[in-house]
């Protein structure tokens, strides 16, 4: 973008992707997958010293059809695997997947047969954040993160 100002009246001269990738990467919003002690974390997130609301994320919504952000915060067992694959599918595109905390990104320490090793067998994952649990200063990085993806998007790649 750039500011002329060598005519009469100021112009914005930028291309369609970045005037719309701007506006799609600061109102995200999120919908969080809670199962576990991650969870909890998140509340630090979206609370008044993180405050997510600086990136423009703090619409936290709890159905799928309303959200493009899910964030995965726990353990994930067999059982909720459908689960968490129906809810994926249920939001629109465009759509991200943060997974937060060593359960969701790997199955943690939960290593046995009623686990799922990583919601990664599931359902695609754009970031992963490492910690058991995650600080919240590394949740907001992994939005910093989407919003990158966001910003190299290009609208021929939309369709
Ligand atoms: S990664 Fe740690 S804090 Fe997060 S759900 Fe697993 S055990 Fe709990």
């Amino acid at each position: 973008m750039g500011l002329e100002s060598s005519v009469s009246q100021p112009f914005l001269a930028t291309r369609l992707d970045e005037v719309i990738n701007w506006g799609r990467k600061f109102s995200m919003w999120p919908m969080p997958f809670g199962t576990a002690c991650c969870a909890i974390e998140f509340m630090g997130v979206v609370s008044g010293r993180f405050d997510i609301s600086r990136f423009g994320a703090e619409l936290v919504r709890f159905s799928p059809r309303q959200a493009d952000l899910l964030l995965v915060m726990g353990t994930i067992t067999q059982k909720q695997a459908p689960v968490l694959k129906q809810i994926y599918d249920q939001m629109p595109n465009p759509k991200w997947v943060v997974s937060m905390g060593a359960c969701a990104s790997s199955g943690g320490f939960y290593d046995n047969y009623s686990v799922v090793q990583g919601i990664d067998e599931i359902i695609p994952v754009d970031v992963y954040v490492a910690g058991c649990p995650p600080r919240p200063e590394n949740v907001l990085g992994a939005v910093v993160k989407i919003m990158e993806k966001i910003s190299a998007e290009k609208a021929a790649d939309w369709r």
